[in-house]
C-alpha cells in the first residue's frame, strides 16, 4: 500500500522525533507542512528561509534517514518557503544563500516561493500594543546624540565610521559596523548616536536598539513558546539594527547560529547592522568561525580611553549642558585623575553637582579631591601581565628570560601557558597584548594555553592545587 504525503511525513517526524531535542524538534519541525509525494519527491513546505537554513545545516541527517526508510532510497526533499507577501522573488533570488548541494546526497532539491504570510500576523517580541509595521519603537535614548559625543584623538575613527553609516545605512562599506573598546568608552553612546540621527533624517525606516541578552531572551522565549517565525520575521522588517555587547554571544550556540542566519539576511536586503564588543573580533572567545569572519567584513572601528585633552573637553562639555559652574582647576584636578574611562568622569561630576547642592556651595577644589578619593580608591588595583609573570617565574622557580625564551622545554611550556591564563583571567589586556609580552606569541597561542590550563585544571588535582597557590599569591 502506497503512504501519501502526510503519512509520510507523520513517520519522518516521529523518526525524527526520537532523535533530536524536543524543543529543537518543536522549534524547527513542528510548524512544517508536507504538500505533496510524487514518486520519490516529497515537498514540505517551510515558514520561511531560516527554516530551510537550519534544517538543512542541522538536521538535514535525520531527515535525509528519516526519508530513506519511509520513501526509498532514491527520495529526494524539496522545500516550498513560504513568502512575505509583496515579495516574491524570482527562484534566482534565493540561490545566494543555498548550502552547496553536495553537502548531502539529497540532490536537485529545489525551492519555491508560496505567496501569502500578512505581515500583520508578526508579533513583536518587545511586546508594543497595538503595533503596526513601521512603528516598532527604536529603543533610543535621547541624550546619546553625536552633538553629545565629544570627539577626541581615541574615537575619531568610530565617530566618523558612525557618523557615516548615519547619512548613508546600509550603502557604505561599513556593514556591518562594528564598534569596540573597554567599558564605559562610549559604544553604546555612539552605536545609539546613529540610530537617533537615522530616525532624524529617515523617519520611514525602522530603526532597532537591542542588548544581546534581550536579544538572547527574546530567542529563548520564541523557542519556549514556540514563536520562532514570529520572532524572525520581526527581527527581518528591521532597516538599522543595533546589537549592543555582541560578547555576550560568546558560547551560546543556538543564539549565534539564528544571529548569523539574520544578519545574512539584512546584509543581503541592503539593511544596516551596528555591532558592539568590548573586545576586537580577534578577540572573541567561543563565537564561530563564520560569525567572526563577518564582522571583520565589515570596519572594525575601535574607541580608545580618551587622553588628557578629550577627558577635559568631555568634561566641559557635560559642565555645560548640565549648566553648572565648576572652576578650571577643578575640571583640571578631575582630568588627570579619573583617566580609566567616560562613565568614571561622568560619575565624578554626579558626586560633585549632589556635594555642592547639598553643600548649598561652590564646587571647591577639595570637595573634588573626596570624590575622586573615594572613587580611585574603589577601583580595585589591577594585577598586570608583567607581575603575573614575574610571580609564576618564583613560583616554579624560573627566570624571566627563560619564560620568554623561545624554549619548548615542558616544564617551561606549562609555565608559560598559566603566565597566559592568569594574564586573560585577571587583566583586561587583550589576547595579543598578553601574547606579545610573554613570548612574543600570537593571539592564538594564548588563545590555546587557555584552553589547556582550563582542561588541565579540570583533570588533574596536583595541577589544580598548583594554580589555586599561585593563584592566591597573586590576589594577595
Ligand atoms: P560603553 O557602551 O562603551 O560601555 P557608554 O556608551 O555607555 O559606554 O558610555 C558611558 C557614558 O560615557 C555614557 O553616559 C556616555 O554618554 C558617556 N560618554 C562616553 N564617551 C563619550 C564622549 N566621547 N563624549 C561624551 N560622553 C561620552
Ligand atoms: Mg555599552
Amino acid at each position: 500500500m502506497k503512504l501519501d504525503h502526510e503519512e509520510v511525513w507523520r513517520l519522518c517526524l516521529d523518526f525524527i522525533q526520537k532523535a533530536i531535542d524536543p524543543m529543537a524538534f518543536q522549534t524547527w519541525f513542528e510548524p512544517i507542512v508536507p504538500l505533496k509525494l510524487e514518486q520519490v519527491v516529497l515537498t514540505i513546505q517551510v515558514p520561511s528561509l531560516y527554516f530551510y537554513e537550519i534544517i538543512e545545516e542541522q538536521y538535514i541527517d535525520h531527515l535525509r534517514a528519516a526519508l530513506r526508510k519511509y520513501v526509498g532510497e532514491q527520495a529526494r526533499l524539496e522545500y516550498s518557503v513560504v513568502m512575505e507577501k509583496g515579495r516574491k522573488p524570482a527562484a534566482g533570488d534565493f540561490s545566494v544563500n543555498f548550502p552547496t548541494a553536495n553537502k548531502t546526497d539529497l540532490r536537485n532539491r529545489a525551492v519555491s516561493g508560496t505567496g501569502g504570510q500578512d505581515q500583520k500576523g508578526i508579533k513583536n517580541p518587545f511586546v508594543i500594543p497595538g503595533i503596526k509595521k513601521l512603528n516598532v519603537d527604536p529603543q533610543l535614548n535621547s541624550a546619546y546624540t553625536f552633538d553629545n559625543f565629544v570627539e577626541g584623538d581615541c574615537n575619531r575613527l568610530a565617530r566618523s565610521a558612525s557618523q557615516a553609516v548615519a547619512k548613508n545605512p546600509g550603502k557604505t562599506a561599513f556593514n556591518p559596523l562594528f564598534l569596540y573598546g573597554g567599558s564605559g568608552l562610549g559604544k553604546t553612546h555612539l552605536a545609539q548616536a546613529i540610530g537617533i540621527e537615522v530616525k532624524t533624517s529617515f523617519p520611514e525606516k525602522t530603526v532597532l536598539y537591542v542588548s544581546t541578552n534581550k536579544f538572547m531572551t527574546q530567542y529563548m522565549e520564541a523557542i519556549r513558546s514556540n514563536t520562532m517565525n514570529d520572532f524572525l520575521n520581526f527581527y527581518q522588517m528591521i532597516d538599522v539594527l543595533i546589537v549592543d555587547d555582541i560578547q555576550e554571544l560568546a558560547g551560546k550556540v543556538g543564539t549565534q547560529n539564528t544571529f548569523f542566519h539574520l544578519f545574512n539576511h539584512l546584509q543581503q536586503s541592503g539593511k544596516q547592522l551596528i555591532l558592539t564588543s568590548d573586545k576586537a573580533p580577534a578577540d572573541l572567545q567561543e563565537m564561530e568561525e563564520r560569525l567572526l569572519s563577518r564582522f571583520k567584513w565589515g570596519l572594525p572601528a575601535d574607541i580608545q580611553a580618551p587622553d588628557f585633552e578629550t577627558r577635559m573637553d568631555i568634561l566641559r562639555h557635560k559642565i555645560r549642558k548640565d549648566g553648572i559652574k565648576v572652576s578650571d582647576e577643578v575640571i583640571h584636578y578631575l582630568a588627570s585623575h579619573i583617566n580609566s574611562n567616560v562613565r568614571e568622569l561622568e560619575g565624578a561630576l554626579i558626586s560633585l553637582l549632589f556635594l555642592s547642592t547639598v553643600q548649598k556651595g561652590e564646587i571647591t577644589l577639595e570637595t573634588a579631591m573626596s570624590v575622586v578619593d573615594k572613587l580611585v580608591r574603589r577601583t580595585v588595583r589591577e594585577v598586570s601581565v608583567d607581575y603575573i609573570q614575574e610571580t609564576v617565574c618564583q613560583y616554579y622557580g624560573l627566570e624571566i628570560e627563560t619564560l620568554q625564551s623561545k624554549t619548548r622545554k615542558r616544564e617551561i611550556v606549562q609555565a608559560r601557558q598559566i603566565a597566559m591564563y592568569f594574564s586573560k583571567n585577571m587583566t583586561s589586556s587583550s589576547l595579543s597584548a598578553i601574547g606579545a609580552k610573554i613570548g612574543k606569541k600570537d593571539h592564538a597561542t594564548v588563545l590555546h594555553a587557555c584552553k589547556t590550563i582550563s582542561n588541565l585544571i579540570e583533570t588533574d588535582r596536583d595541577f589544580k592545587m598548583q594554580i589555586r597557590e599561585i593563584e592566591a599569591q597573586l590576589k594577595s
